[in-house]
């Protein structure tokens, strides 16, 4: 191997794979989109995957290493380890715009860019939150708990429609 090498073929190999394995709660997100990939790490024949949960106790993240594994046995990887780090805390921020992208064609909201600090306070209170279809702000909050407990549902005041907002921590 040429030393100076600084960005093993192989983990490579596993990204590529990661940017395959799907959020079970919003299909058109991959875990990479998402940003809660934190580390792939190679060594021989191990492989170690570690991710941060998007919210803690959200039962998607028992899928999410589930699919993870899968996804690496299915192309002939049999070490699998996936570590779950907690700290630090997923944020929104972490998302890439790609994803953000995705998640507002599949119609629903994207986090807030402006919000740098996920407090649950703050997002029942003054959260402007855009209507993915129409793009205006005259939106309501009509549950805390959207589809599943990490979306709210939120309805627009102009196009009427009800969506959901991918909600910070
Ligand atoms: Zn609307």
């Amino acid at each position: 191997m040429v030393t100076g090498t600084t960005i093993p073929i192989q983990s490579q190999k596993i990204w590529a794979l990661l940017n395959d394995v799907y959020d079970p709660e919003v299909p058109v997100l991959s875990i990479t989109d998402l940003g809660i990939v934190r580390n792939v790490d190679v060594q021989n024949d191990n492989i170690t995957v570690t991710i941060t949960p998007t919210y803690t106790g959200c039962p998607a993240m028992d899928v999410i290493s589930m699919n993870i594994r899968m996804k690496l046995l299915e192309h002939g990887y049999k070490n699998i380890t996936i570590k779950s780090v907690l700290s630090p805390a997923w944020t929104t921020d972490w998302m890439t715009e790609a994803g953000k992208q995705k998640l507002k064609a599949y119609g629903i909201a994207p986090p807030n860019p402006g919000q740098q600090v996920c407090k649950p306070d703050l997002f029942q209170e003054d959260e402007a939150v855009q209507c993915p279809r129409c793009n205006s702000y005259s939106t309501v909050m009509v549950s805390r708990f959207g589809s599943t407990a990490c979306k709210a549902l939120y309805k627009c005041q102009d196009c009427h429609e009800p969506f959901d907002y991918f909600k910070c921590h």
